[in-house]
């Protein structure tokens, strides 16, 4: 079945496929949004469009993910990547965190907490290549700690933590791949981030869900576009914010509200990433799952194949079936099937069917 617009099924790990009735609601509104007389890249950050347009996108992620009134909604620049530095500049407090540390997501923020201030990894998955995962609630964490790291996704190694943790330590947790997948209780974390380049919109802005509590923490006098208290007093608007991400943020959490909500978008993914999973065991002899089956990604779904003459045969073929962007990270090798939200159900049968052949003519 071919792909609207000529598309291709698109596995790309993040910016990656985003839903096509957004996209063509963006191209719709983009000479003249509503009638405004100019696009959402053209207009004032601070006028009263553009106020309506971030408020919709907060209030309809608060709705998505039943964000608690006692959390502030941020949208920053910088990635997810500068929320490893600014979480532990903002929240150690002349403390320690401690870091929980099961792919390469966690490893940089661990490594970028430790240039900032103390921080102690608690738990490292390398020994077996980052392919399973602990028990968050009987690991030792340290007395007194500033808080408790961890990521729920590796998006490179496709481990998964699968329900919320029920830690009496104030949890930082970084939900870049998988935020808006699945069901969350918010209440769990203290504070949660996520660059919106998977699930959310295009790259851009990065979501930040702290608890009003820990805006105490923020050192006096501090670097203004650092800090989360001044960000939270204005409103994400401090400075000109990634306006057109924030913009298209606001329509893919409508798109997902008019899906059903988050439990109907995570009956979806586990269809889509079962059939994937399938593929793989039906096929144990050829293909290897990367993560343990208790610690699966329903989002990043790893393997490999015997070799790397076939993995490179199978990324050829794959393409030309219109199933791109399949290889994975060097640092697992093999294939990686990025799936986020807005990647179609029907992709993940065309490369479970694809998987199939491909088994049953190399293996
Ligand atoms: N954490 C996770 C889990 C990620 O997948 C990524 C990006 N792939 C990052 C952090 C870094 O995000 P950014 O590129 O937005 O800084």
């Amino acid at each position: 079945m071919s792909q609207p617009y000529d598309r291709v099924f698109n596995f790309s790990a993040g910016p990656c496929t985003l839903p096509v009735s957004v996209l063509e609601e963006v191209r719709d509104d983009l000479l003249n949004w509503k009638g405004s007389g100019m696009s959402v890249m053209e207009m004032s950050h601070r006028g009263k469009h553009f106020e309506g347009i971030v408020a919709a996108a907060e209030a309809r992620l608060r709705a998505l993910m039943g964000i608690p009134n006692a959390y502030k909604v941020l949208f920053l620049q910088g990635g997810a990547s500068l929320q490893n530095t600014m979480a532990p500049m903002n929240l150690l407090a002349g403390g320690s965190a401690d870091y929980v540390v099961t792919g390469a997501w966690s490893k940089k923020s661990f490594e970028m907490g430790s240039l900032v201030g103390g921080a102690k990894c608690v738990w490292d998955g390398k020994a077996n290549n980052y392919s399973s995962l602990p028990d968050l609630g009987s690991l030792e964490y340290s007395a007194g700690a500033a808080y408790v790291h961890f990521t729920t996704n590796e998006t490179i190694h496709g481990v998964q933590f699968h329900g919320d943790p029920k830690l009496r330590a104030t949890v930082v947790c970084d939900m870049s791949s998988d935020i808006v997948s699945r069901p969350v209780d918010v209440s769990r974390y203290a504070m949660i981030y996520a660059g919106a380049q998977k699930n959310m919109g295009p790259a851009g802005a990065t979501v930040v869900i702290i608890h009003e509590d820990l805006l105490a923490r923020t050192p006096e006098k501090f670097h203004p576009m650092l800090d989360y208290r001044l960000q939270a007093e204005n409103g994400s608007l401090y400075n000109t914010p990634p306006c057109f991400s924030i913009y298209v943020c606001g329509l893919v959490y409508k798109w997902i509200q008019d899906l059903g909500g988050l439990s109907a978008i995570q009956a979806i993914n586990e269809r889509k990433a079962k059939a994937i999973y399938d593929a793989v065991d039906a096929n144990s002899g050829f293909y290897q799952a990367h993560a343990q089956p208790e610690a699966r990604s329903q989002m990043n779904v790893t393997f490999r194949l015997p070799s790397d003459e076939l993995t490179d045969a199978f990324v050829k073929e794959a393409k030309a079936l219109k199933l791109d962007g399949l290889k994975g990270h060097r640092s697992v090798g093999g294939i990686r099937a990025s799936i986020y939200n807005a990647f179609p159900e029907e992709g993940c049968k065309v490369l479970a069917a694809f998987m199939k052949e491909f088994a049953a003519k190399n293996g």
